[in-house]
């Protein structure tokens, strides 16, 4: 944007109350990282907005936040530790709501329209042979588990997941599920290498994603959605040209399915992130399974495509998930860290409850730029678009800071970041080569067709003829899919 003016100064403070003294539960934050909870009682000052002239002679709107911080310890009178925390945003949204205004309250009066409503039959043109697009209005949320609640693991979908990933012939690690409360509550486990709790240590196995390969790649990631706000980000992000990844949550997705098509037609990648954002380490195989199959089965549903990414929430995995994870065809997908405390989380989540303050969120995306331009790879940040206040800081300051960078940074989805195409996060359009074994041999046996122009063409036809015919066109391909991979084996 272009100032009128040579400098435009301003002055406010923000005094934090207390926060972040305990951080428990709460979106993809990580428990046991100790160090990151010293953040409390930060006093923060945001003091000049300046602009500066660039080579070209456009204007930069920068800004520069320092950040005196005091711990927890010294607030409460006893010994003092001092730092300070400085850094520039290149630029920010001329429209971003003010950083004082980004707080607990959710006001919800800037949710924009979708631009787009995806058609019934509709096929993405950026993916070769994808099939139509169902119709979302036609979901019935009455085939699909409750909301938010781990999915029982009684019922006949279920015990046929089940069953599917045990003819996988997928080992999987005899390890007790931990208990709620992460790696203080379970120390034991904490300390067994052998479990490589990511959670405890940051453990991770070479099938995990925990960054992009080539340097200055950033694979842009939010978790959660869809939700109403997601509806902003995508108009943002179609605004400025750039996809990203979203891990949803299969009981938002029954409550936004529009939502849902909008992101995957507008080119964005979307992946797993479970059916009611539970700590997976904390269940049984079979609640795993529930857990992942029914987030898959309403993905299939919305979009006619079938994710192979997953991302577990709180970032709570073990050998266990993963081997789970892995016979469900899905691969794991983290978040990149410097060191054991220096993790690449905005911490936006937790804006909304309190935790955090707007002005911490930009001291944390300060640290993860000055990391993200030291290390030799690319990168995976954390970030969600289940709340106002999550989408406010990417649209307003995150987003806009990164795309002004230079060098720039080569923002992308999981996948492209990867160096594959889009075609390749799909089950159904990833071609043989591209799945598991044993999926591959029945899609490749000809028994079972999930995709290809004459299906699609098929599928559309169907889609347009009978109110009830998507659901069950899936689940006659889930069942035909089972059936020959049971045959297989
Ligand atoms: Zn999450």
């Amino acid at each position: 944007m272009k100032f009128s003016g040579t400098t435009v100064t301003t002055l406010f403070t923000v005094i934090s109350p207390s926060i972040l003294a305990a951080t428990g539960y709460g979106g993809d934050n990580h428990v046991g990282f100790d160090a990151l909870s010293n953040r409390g009682n930060a006093r923060i000052v945001l003091r000049q907005v300046r602009e500066t002239a660039s080579a070209s002679g456009s204007g930069i709107r920068s800004s520069e936040m320092t950040a005196p911080q005091t711990s927890s310890a010294q607030a409460a009178g006893s010994e003092t530790a001092t730092a300070t925390a400085s850094f520039s945003l290149h630029s920010i949204n001329p429209t971003a709501i003010p950083l004082s205004a980004i707080n607990t309250d959710e006001h919800a009066t800037s949710t924009r329209q979708l631009k787009h409503t995806a058609a019934p039959g509709a096929t993405p043109t950026f993916i070769p042979d994808a099939p139509a697009l169902p119709n979302a209005a036609l979901l019935k949320p009455t085939d699909y588990p409750p909301l938010d609640q781990v999915p029982p693991v009684d019922s006949e979908q279920v015990k046929m997941w089940v069953e599917e990933v045990k003819k996988t012939g997928v080992v999987i690690p005899g390890l007790e599920p931990s208990q709620p409360g992460g790696c203080s509550n379970n120390s034991a486990f904490a300390m067994d290498s052998d479990r490589c709790w990511w959670t405890c240590g940051g453990c991770t196995r070479p099938t995990d994603i925990v960054e992009c390969p080539a340097a200055m790649d950033w694979g842009l990631t939010y978790d959660d959605g869809p939700s109403l706000y997601s509806s902003d980000l995508l108009a943002y992000l179609d605004e400025v040209k750039i996809k990203s990844t979203f891990f949803v949550v299969g009981s938002r997705v029954i409550s936004h399915p529009d939502i849902l098509q909008a992101e995957y037609m507008a080119g964005h990648q979307i992946a797993v992130h479970t059916w009611s954002h539970a700590s997976l380490t904390t269940l049984t195989n079979e609640e795993i399974i529930a857990e992942l199959g029914w987030t898959k089965k309403v993905i299939k549903d919305v979009l006619g495509v079938t994710p192979n990414m997953m991302r577990p929430p709180t970032g709570d995995i073990d050998d266990r998930v993963r081997a789970i994870s892995q016979a469900m065809g899905l691969t794991p997908v983290m978040w990149s860290r410097a060191s054991d405390t220096s993790l690449f989380d905005t911490d936006d989540f937790n804006i909304r409850s309190g935790k955090t303050t707007a002005h911490e969120v930009l001291q944390n995306w300060g640290a993860i730029m000055k990391n993200a331009t030291s290390r030799s790879s690319g990168f995976i940040v954390l970030a969600h678009d289940l709340f106002e206040q999550t989408v406010q800081m990417a649209t307003g300051y995150i987003l806009p800071d990164a795309l002004s960078h230079q060098p720039p940074f080569n923002i992308q989805p999981i996948i492209s970041c990867q160096e594959k195409e889009m075609k390749d996060a799909y089950l159904e359009t990833a071609g043989s080569e591209k799945n598991s074994p044993i999926i591959s041999e029945a899609i490749s046996s000809g028994e079972v067709t999930l995709t290809g122009s004459a299906n699609s063409a098929k599928k559309t036809e169907e889609s347009k003829a009978s109110s009830a015919s998507f659901i069950t066109l899936n689940i006659g391909v889930w069942l035909l899919l089972v059936v020959t991979v049971l045959m297989t084996v």
